[in-house]
């Protein structure tokens, strides 16, 4: 059981957004409206930043860019964010 950071919500999963396509079957209706029929989703490889946006549903606030780290954390095997590698500032102090 995990509770979001954020809110404070209990939450059993989280919302995960990737670039991906869509692969539908395009027909149409009698009267002449499409009829699509989604098939299949294809990730995408996108250059630069493609880390997935991982949220929580209940106040969309972003929490993880990495599925593994995620799953771990929604079962109390990590604490949220101690785990998460920490970012020296510029004067060399680490960022709490
Ligand atoms: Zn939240």
């Amino acid at each position: 059981m995990a509770k979001c950071p954020k809110c404070g919500e209990i939450i059993h999963h989280l919302n995960l957004y990737e670039p991906a396509q869509v692969l539908s079957n395009l027909g149409a209706n009698i009267d002449g409206t499409p009829n699509y029929v989604q098939l299949e989703t294809i990730d995408l490889v996108v250059d630069g930043d493609a880390d997935p946006i991982i949220e929580c549903p209940r106040c969309q606030a972003e929490l993880f860019d990495d599925p593994e780290q995620a799953s771990m954390w929604l079962v109390g095997k990590i604490e949220y964010p101690t785990q998460l590698p920490e970012k020296p500032c510029d004067d060399g102090s680490i960022a709490i």
